[in-house]
């Protein structure tokens, strides 16, 4: 049957089709030896308080410089690093860079106490050498475990048996802070929340864009609206920290403000940027 299957799949040819998967399949050959030639490299982009407006952390976002097609976005090669397995070794990269980066920032602007937002991919979380790796990170920067923020999907949290994993216990007991990212759009439920050392949880970008505050589809408006503002109640009832995702109006920061955010990060705040412009923020920052 799955033979008759497979075959059945394939029997229809489409050339639009088949161009994506030899896109596909070069880029994921190339993507162990790009991480050999240091072809990736880290954006930050800014989370800054809905309050007081000053950066209090930015979200580490890597990119692939390619020979060829230029500077690609994760959407690109991370789902094919998931499942290739080398996303363990690209998120190590990631995380020692980032750690690196924020030590330098910690250095410069101590006052900053400006925090860095890791992602980690389920595999990553999975894999039983994650807290020695997260800790000789740390140690190896010298960035002290309260700066660095440790992102992480909701099926992430649960892992493969529907366990919370026990690994985030002990990430947690190093002293970092752990996020839930694009909360709201997993497939989980929520008991974790009562299990785990959570810090943070990130509204995901979708409730964020249905707040527009014009008149135009007021009844789906007023619905994100409602979700965030009981989404925020949720974290805030659990003492959570809440970053909104993908802020990209004045509107919609001021009434994400009203709903009670703490943190914004979208294009309204800055977009991702070189590690130097953070380093400029700050000096900035210091300035004004
Ligand atoms: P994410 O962790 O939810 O990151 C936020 C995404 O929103 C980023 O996309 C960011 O560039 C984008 N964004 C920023 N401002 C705005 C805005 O104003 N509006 C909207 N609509 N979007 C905005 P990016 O950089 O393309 O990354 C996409 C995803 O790739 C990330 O989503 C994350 O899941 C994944 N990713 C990125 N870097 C890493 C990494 O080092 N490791 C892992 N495992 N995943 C990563
Ligand atoms: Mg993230
Ligand atoms: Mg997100
Ligand atoms: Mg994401």
């Amino acid at each position: 049957w799955a033979k008759a299957e497979g075959r059945g799949r394939w029997a229809v040819y489409d050339p639009e089709r088949s161009a994506r998967e030899i896109a596909r399949s070069s880029l994921a050959a190339k993507l162990p030896t790009a991480l050999d030639r240091g072809e990736f490299v880290l954006r930050y982009q800014p989370i800054v308080s809905l309050l007081e407006g000053r950066m209090l952390a930015v979200e580490a976002l890597v990119r692939w410089q390619h020979p060829e097609l230029g500077l690609l976005g994760p959407d690109r090669f991370i789902g094919l690093a998931e499942e290739t397995g080398l996303i363990v070794r690209l998120g190590e990269w990631v995380l020692r860079r980032a750690c690196r980066d924020a030590e330098q920032w910690r250095r410069g602007f101590p006052d900053a106490r400006l925090v860095v937002s890791v992602n980690l991919a389920a595999r990553q979380t999975d894999d039983p050498t994650i807290v020695e790796t997260v800790a000789d990170a740390l140690a190896s920067s010298g960035l002290p475990a309260e700066l660095l923020q440790l992102e992480l999907t909701e099926s992430a949290v649960m892992g493969t048996a529907g366990e919370p994993l026990r690994a985030l216990h002990r990430l947690a007991a190093l002293g970092v802070r752990l996020a839930i990212d694009d909360f709201g759009t997993g497939y989980s439920n929520l008991a974790y929340l009562r299990r785990l050392p959570i810090h943070c949880l990130k509204l995901a970008g979708p409730f964020v864009e249905g707040i527009r505050g014009d008149d135009a589809d007021a009844v789906a408006d007023r619905r994100d609206e409602r979700i965030v503002d009981a989404l925020v109640r949720l974290a805030h009832a659990l003492e959570l920290w809440v970053t909104a995702e993908a802020v990209e109006t004045g509107v919609q920061a001021e009434r994400l403000r009203a709903l009670r955010c703490d943190t914004g990060q979208g294009r309204l705040f800055g977009a991702p940027m070189p590690a130097d412009r953070i380093a400029a923020r700050l000096a900035g920052a210091e300035a004004a």
